[in-house]
């Protein structure tokens, strides 16, 4: 590991105490590998039902002054938090390519776009508009007024560890709510890094928790808690619908975002060159692992050879390698094993 990364890791081992609550320590802890090398680059905390119980009183409690602030004054801590995330790019690129795997180049981009969802909040945060309803009485007026709905649980995955994890905060943020943020247990840095950077924004301590470790034990605490009103989710159908179940206790709203299904079509008249670019890039960004990523490719018969033989060149010549390797465009993610590893 380079001596930049290890000062990276450092600086943000060091503030850990700061993104957890107090007394909410686990006594267990995990560790976090480089999926390219299989090295260990950081320890965090395991959590399960007792930290996750603790993170939603502390966003509960958060939730009394947050909620009551101005549109305006939450519209400037998000733009704060955004400009902190935009002058950081370089570090949460480098720490998204060390926990998670993408290339370098994937992963800055990963950060802009991140990013962007704070900017975009931090803008709408003033736009929430309620309607008035034509009544149906000569007595009466119907009005609606949006207001926050609480405590928001959400849960990320790690294909992409930053923009993953602002897509649901930055709205919720926006509109009042607070919220419990459970990351990947395979990229939790990157989360711990951007809840850092909300609290240099001024954004107030209690308002965005991060817990990690034990994930079915975090997910049913956040689904049995009457504090927690909405829960966020991107990740596995399978995972979705225990949510969608476990929700139902206590009739939470949820937004869920399961696997996806992208056939990917080439036709007889299509631009060959065009075509096995696209598909190249539909089929292997971020090593396949985005929920648009294509996961069939039909091919009309009259271009089919022609298609076939220019994309299995254009695959052999991806690189593969560490994401900090210039040129390096595919991960192999070594997973752990009982302390080996295996492809
Ligand atoms: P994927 O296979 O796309 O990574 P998963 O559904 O396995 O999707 O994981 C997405 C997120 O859901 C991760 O943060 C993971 O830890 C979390 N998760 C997995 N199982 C559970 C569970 N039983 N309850 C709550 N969260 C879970």
């Amino acid at each position: 590991m380079t001596v930049a990364r290890l000062a990276l890791c450092k600086i943000l081992s060091s503030h850990l105490p700061r993104l957890h609550l107090p007394s909410a320590f686990a006594s267990a802890s995990r560790q976090v590998n480089n999926p390219a090398t299989g090295e260990i680059i950081a320890d965090v905390p395991f959590m399960g039902r007792q930290e996750t119980n603790d993170a939603i009183s502390s966003a509960y409690q958060a939730f009394h002054s947050w909620s009551k602030l101005t549109a305006a004054e939450r519209s400037k801590y998000l733009r704060k938090w955004y400009d902190l995330l935009m002058s950081h790019k370089e570090e949460l690129g480098q720490l998204i390519t060390l926990e998670q795997g993408k290339p370098l180049k994937e992963a800055l981009g990963e950060v802009g776009y991140g990013a962007s969802f704070i900017e975009f909040f931090a803008e709408e945060a003033k736009r929430v508009y309620g309607d008035i309803i034509p009544a149906t009485l000569n007595d009466r007026r119907l009005f609606v007024l949006k207001q926050p709905v609480g405590v928001v649980g959400a849960i990320t995955p790690w294909n992409f560890p930053l923009a993953m994890i602002t897509r649901k905060v930055g709205p919720a943020l926006a509109c009042g709510c607070t919220v419990v943020v459970k990351p990947s247990e395979l990229t939790p840095l990157t989360a711990l890094a951007a809840a850092e950077l909300a609290l240099q924004a001024g954004i107030p301590p209690g308002v965005l928790n991060v817990v990690m470790g034990n994930a079915p034990e975090i997910g049913d605490a956040l689904l049995s808690s009457s504090q927690v009103r909405k829960i966020t989710f991107t990740g596995s159908t399978a995972v979705g619908k225990k949510l969608m179940a476990g929700a139902a206790g206590t009739v939470k709203r949820l937004s869920l975002e399961l696997g996806g299904n992208a056939p990917c079509i080439v036709f007889d008249d299509a631009d060959l060159d065009v075509a096995v670019k696209g598909t190249l890039a539909a089929k292997f960004r971020n090593s396949g692992q985005t929920c648009v990523c294509a996961n069939r490719v039909l091919v009309q018969d009259g271009i089919y050879e022609k298609f076939a033989e220019a994309f299995s060149k254009a695959v052999q010549n991806l690189q593969v390698g560490d994401g900090f390797t210039e040129g390096v465009v595919q991960v192999v993610r070594l997973v752990m094993h009982a302390g080996s590893y295996s492809y």
